[in-house]
C-alpha cells in the first residue's frame, strides 16, 4: 500500500515514510514518530530547506488544519532547524 503525503512546504509528494510527521497534542506540536497515531498530522521533508521555508511563511496558520498552535509549530521547527 502507497501512502503518498504532501510536504507542507514545498507540496513535493513522497511516501510518508520519508517525512517528518508532526501531530498535535492538544495544541502542541509534537513528533510523531510512530506515524500510526490517529490524529491528523503535517508532513514536512527531512531538510532544512523546507523547515526553514515553513518557519517563513506568513500564512502558517492556513497550512495548520489539526489544531496545532503556531507558535507551538514554530518552536518545534526551530528544535529542528538545530539539530
Ligand atoms: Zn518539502
Amino acid at each position: 500500500m502507497k501512502c503518498i503525503r504532501t510536504c507542507i512546504a514545498c507540496r513535493k509528494k513522497a511516501n510518508k515514510y520519508d517525512l517528518i510527521r508532526i501531530t498535535s497534542d492538544n495544541g502542541e506540536a509534537k513528533f510523531d514518530v510512530s506515524k500510526k497515531e490517529n490524529a491528523r498530522g503535517l508532513y514536512i521533508c527531512n531538510n532544512k530547506e523546507c523547515i526553514k521555508k515553513l518557519l517563513k511563511m506568513k500564512n502558517i496558520n492556513k497550512v495548520i488544519k489539526n489544531g496545532i498552535k503556531a507558535d507551538s509549530l514554530k518552536r518545534l521547527l526551530v528544535e529542528m532547524e538545530d539539530m
